[in-house]
């Protein structure tokens, strides 16, 4: 897609540090990092959000993140834990779908990644979803 900077990465005509990529799916990390070693995976088609992925290849991305990128931050970053994130529209910086890979270290100052300082009442949200 014209104009949308992770479809100019895939395309090599933005640099990116890539640390895994193959015929569908691409892995380079993350420009303003959240901690060391965070990585931004996506699909090489454009889409924006997980509302229009094909769930196969959602799969085969999860697939990717277990078998081959956590290992890889695990041997070479010594990671400890790892918070994966994904944003749909409305936070969402960047409207070509992304899964957010955020590795976690002891003692690396992350209290938590949500903000809950505005969540109503559980009681009464469960009233409106059951
Ligand atoms: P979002 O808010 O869309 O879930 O997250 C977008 C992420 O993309 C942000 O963490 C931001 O730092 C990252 N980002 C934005 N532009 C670039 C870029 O040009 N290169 C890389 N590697 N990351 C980017
Ligand atoms: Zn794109």
């Amino acid at each position: 897609m014209d104009n949308c900077i992770f479809c100019k990465i895939i395309k090599g005509e933005i640099p990116s540090y890539t640390i895994y990529e193959d015929s569908k799916v691409k892995a380079f990390l993350d420009v303003n990092p959240n901690s060391n070693g965070h990585v931004l995976v996506v699909p090489k088609e454009h889409v924006r959000t997980i509302f229009e992925i094909d769930p196969i290849l959602l799969k085969d991305m999860i697939s990717t993140i277990n078998e081959k990128i956590y290992p890889l931050l695990k041997e070479r970053l010594s990671i400890e834990g790892l918070t994966i994130i994904q944003n749909n529209l409305l936070g969402q910086e960047v409207p070509h779908f992304h899964i957010h890979l955020i590795p976690r270290y002891q003692e690396d100052g992350i209290k938590t990644i949500f903000d809950k300082s505005k969540i109503k009442d559980v009681k009464e949200i469960y009233e409106k979803l059951k």
